[in-house]
């Protein structure tokens, strides 16, 4: 009997791809293909994008890949280089790198003998304040960039939003000001290169920063970009279903403890189903008591703690058997909502799923 399997669903990977273009015609897509893309399998999500202008990655090793998987695409390490050694193989591969530290800059100054010269992104930290320069430096690493031989001098501009998910905070229209704010710099500094400001959660919410690149990665994986809602709101269809069995059933009478530290009790005679499904393979540990869980197509409530290798879910009396099937999240199920229910959001659902898993692509 097979337990634990993710199916991820390539039909709904274009789906939602087409979703993006929908929301912003004409503008150039860098789908995110990073963390093996979103947990999701980074050649099969690639080919299923193959559409897209670009792919978004965060580890040279998983370009390296791509390339030699045949994709020719532009790909951009969204963090950049974290040591000047990998220049030579980024200038090899054609790889696009972000900038976002003044040792960066000064390796691309001080680099030689590169095949060809590297297409930068200047990162602007336009108020997240975790990587990118600094608005009034802007210029000055621009200008520096420009007299780099190793850098091409189609120069790329972007930025990262903080609060795009939250329609009451005002942050997103401050950071795309703060951006903004350089397009004259910007324009002396480039011979023809982009910019590129809006996450999924500014594609279906901001539409203003829709300019240049959009940059989707959870809405092409089929989870909602915003705090509140689920995917279906966005007209997002699952991609990945996480599946197992029951391999267990229990009648418990009233009263009775469930699961490690007992911390959840029936409060009448009931039925528990066991499943095969646990922290082991990626299901979050700290799902809540009533979290729900598909079981023969019906929503029933977790019920106790989840163990490396089991989770317990309240049947009632329900007809339950060893051997029925379980769907944790996906297409009856959104991954949104287990993800509330544990104090987390989907891209860690997804990104926790574990090698045990089994992945099978339909
Ligand atoms: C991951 C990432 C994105 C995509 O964010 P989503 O919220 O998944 O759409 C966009 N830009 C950068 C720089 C990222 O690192």
């Amino acid at each position: 009997m097979e337990v634990a399997v993710a199916t991820i669903h390539t039909k709904a990977l274009a789906h939602n791809l087409a979703q993006v273009r929908r929301h912003a015609p004409n503008l150039p897509v860098m789908a995110m293909l990073k963390a093996n893309a979103y947990g999701h399998g980074l050649l099969d999500a690639a080919h299923a994008l193959a559409s897209a202008e670009a792919f978004g990655v965060a580890r040279l090793h998983e370009a390296v890949s791509l390339r030699e998987a045949g994709f020719q695409h532009r790909i951009v390490l969204l963090e950049g280089f974290f040591d000047a050694k990998e220049l030579a193989l980024i200038s090899t591969l054609s790889l696009d790198v972000v900038v976002h530290q003044r040792w960066q800059l000064e390796a691309l100054e001080q680099v030689n003998e590169l095949d060809k010269p590297i297409a930068v992104w200047l990162k602007i930290d336009s108020g997240m304040h975790r990587i990118g320069v600094e608005p009034e430096h802007a210029s000055k690493y621009l200008a520096r960039l420009q007299a780099c031989l190793s850098v091409r001098a189609d120069i790329n501009l972007m930025t990262h939003f903080a609060c795009a998910d939250d329609l009451h905070n005002t942050m997103t229209q401050q950071q795309q000001a703060n951006f903004e704010a350089l397009y004259p710099t910007f324009a002396e500094h480039t011979f023809g290169g982009d910019i590129s400001l809006a996450n999924s959660a500014a594609i279906v919410a901001h539409s203003s920063s829709h300019q240049g690149w959009l940059r989707p990665g959870i809405m092409l994986y089929g989870a909602s970009p915003m705090q509140l809602g689920v995917a279906a709101d966005h007209q997002l269809q699952a991609v990945m279903t996480l599946t197992s069995k029951v391999i267990a059933v229990r009648d418990l009478a009233e009263g009775e403890p469930v699961g490690y530290g007992a911390r959840w009790r029936t409060d009448k005679a009931t039925r528990i189903a066991v499943v095969a499904m646990g922290y082991g393979d990626g299901y979050p540990r700290h799902a809540a008591d009533g979290t729900p869980v598909v079981i023969n197509g019906r929503r029933y409530p977790l019920a106790g703690r989840v163990s490396m290798d089991m989770l317990t879910v309240d049947v009632g009396n329900a007809d339950i058997n060893v051997g029925d099937a379980v769907e944790l999240w996906g297409q009856q199920l959104p991954a949104d909502e287990v993800a509330r229910a544990s104090d987390t959001i989907a891209y860690e659902l997804f990104c926790g799923i574990t090698r045990r898993v089994k992945y099978q692509y339909r």
